[in-house]
């Protein structure tokens, strides 16, 4: 396959922010000059012929809908936060998930929207005000610095956690599906080897920093990588602390056909998307807490 007709080939893909529109309305307002239909797997997604070009459209202007796409669109789902939890987004920018976490929270409880890099937090504010949500707190600060002991952190009960990574499953002008390793590990090029490695270890101590959060029920951990080494084998190295901490991999979205690389058992919780069948190469690992059975009282 050719990346760049592929890129042509995906559909244009719109969320709903249903804190401001119903997806109906949405919808009906779409339709009057594209062809338009509900996702049939994300919610409030809706699907239009590839190269539409919404830019300039007032739904995209005035925060009603979001230009995202499906399988960016499916971690916070994944993570099923509830209306008035205290939820972190660990790495937030440019904030297409931290709004999209609000609206499944109806706008009630509160969002941490954690952004390390200065220069990344104008965006995030940019997208929360089109978003219209009132609940979210942008924190600037390195996620892996926070004090989880301390309140607000003490109480987070969800972490979405979608760190910086080497954007592989997004780069639709690559040939790696051309190389040997693709799609199990990485292409021949050591500089990205190497930078791979770098992401892996910053991943992997993210991940097992979110896990130790008091209070956490629901972790989720997602990239937009094809790379084993950020996905398959960052949740493995957290496997032993996971499950120490009483946590297990949960199977979002069960009727999806494509998981985890076989490199461990239990890698079928995990999803993943194809940059060929997908048209983009996303990765989702769901930790779960387990209830701790409370002894009744004789
Ligand atoms: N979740 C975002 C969205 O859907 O719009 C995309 C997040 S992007 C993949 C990763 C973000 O994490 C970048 O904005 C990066 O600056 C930020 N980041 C990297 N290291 C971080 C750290 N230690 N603490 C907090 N944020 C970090």
């Amino acid at each position: 396959p050719n990346y760049r007709t592929l890129d042509h080939s995906r559909p244009r893909y719109v969320r709903v922010n249903s804190l401001k529109i119903d997806v109906g309305c949405a919808l009906q307002e779409l339709a009057k000059t594209n062809e338009v239909k509900m996702d049939d797997l994300v919610l409030d997604l809706l699907v239009l012929p590839p190269g539409t070009d919404l830019h300039d459209h007032p739904l995209v202007l005035n925060g009603s809908v979001f230009l995202q796409s499906k399988a960016s669109c499916m971690p916070a789902i994944a993570l099923g936060p509830e209306p008035g939890w205290m939820v972190l987004d660990a790495c937030s920018a440019p904030g297409n998930k931290t709004a999209q976490l609000t609206a499944l929270m109806q706008g009630r409880g509160k969002v941490i929207a954690c952004e390390l890099h200065k220069d990344r937090i104008k965006v995030l504010e940019d997208t929360i005000k089109r978003s219209g949500a009132s609940n979210v707190e942008i924190l600037h600060e390195d996620f892996l610095k926070i004090n989880m002991r301390e309140a607000p952190f003490s109480k987070v009960r969800a972490i979405l956690l979608d760190p910086s990574c080497s954007g592989s499953g997004t780069a639709i002008d690559r040939l790696d599906h051309l190389l040997p390793s693709y799609g199990t590990g990485l292409s021949d090029d050591d500089a990205e080897r190497e930078r791979a490695k770098k992401l892996a270890a910053f991943q992997s101590r993210a991940l097992a920093h979110a896990l130790s959060f008091p209070s956490v029920e629901r972790v989720v951990y997602s990239t937009c990588s094809i790379h084993q080494i950020e996905n398959e084998d960052v949740v493995n190295s957290v496997l032993p602390l996971a499950a120490s901490l009483n946590f297990e991999l949960a199977s979002p979205f069960p009727q999806w056909p494509r998981r985890g690389l076989p490199v461990f058992e239990g890698s079928s919780h995990l999803v993943r998307t194809d940059m060929v069948q997908d048209k983009e190469g996303f990765f989702i690992a769901l930790f779960v807490r387990k209830k701790v059975a409370i002894p009744l009282e004789e």
